[in-house]
């Protein structure tokens, strides 16, 4: 089984470029954030919890994110032969509990790809998706927290990778196609 992290700042085009990953290679997206707002939107006892902190840009708790991933993976990790994980872990907590999950089912992670988008180019798609989408966590004071919150507990995971050697980045900038063919060149199940 091939682990796959897409990693980036929120509007580096993770989740895009996740499906397209995930329907070339025959693995199973997972983007947490999808995850939680369908819970939101089916008014789960989960997402009555969860909407307020993201409505507001930030990380929802690590214990509720690492149950989610345990389940998940549970379902799915006799059937399929990969996963393309988009939008976790978000945390440094969050990576080692999903090391050692991986771990404990004798797996392992294989690469964490890295969108790299400059914080202008960010600021600007993620405002425009509130524009399109109607998503209440893109506007311009939530996009600004959301990065914060990225730059405090998300951005250190590159040197925790990069120290295990799994760490790959490609300029998240360009046309979808170009980005995916030069993601696709570093992955090498
Ligand atoms: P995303 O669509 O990945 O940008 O996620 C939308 C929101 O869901 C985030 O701003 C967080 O509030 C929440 N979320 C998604 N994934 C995580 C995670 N791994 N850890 C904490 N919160 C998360």
């Amino acid at each position: 089984m091939f682990n796959l992290i897409l990693f980036g700042p929120p509007g580096a085009g993770k989740g895009t470029q996740a499906v397209k990953i995930a329907e070339k290679f025959g693995w199973k997206h997972i983007s947490t954030g999808d995850i939680l707002r369908a819970e939101v939107s089916q008014g789960t006892p989960l997402g009555l919890k969860v909407k307020s902190v993201m409505d507001a840009g930030h990380l929802v708790s690590d214990d509720l994110l690492i149950a989610i991933m345990e389940s998940v993976f549970l379902k799915n990790n006799t059937i399929v032969p990969g996963f393309v994980l988009d939008g976790f872990p978000r945390t440094l907590n969050q990576a080692q509990e999903l090391d050692k999950m991986l771990q404990r089912h004798g797996h392992k992670l294989g690469l964490v790809l890295a969108l790299e988008v400059d914080e202008v180019e960010l600021v600007s798609r993620l405002i425009k998706r509130s524009q399109d989408q109607g998503r209440k966590d893109d506007t311009e004071d939530v996009v600004k927290n959301r990065l914060v919150q990225y730059h405090r507990h998300t951005e250190p995971l590159i040197d925790y990778y990069i120290d295990k050697k799994l760490y790959k980045k490609v300029y998240g900038v360009g046309t979808i196609e170009d980005i995916f063919d030069q993601l696709c060149a570093e992955i090498k199940p």
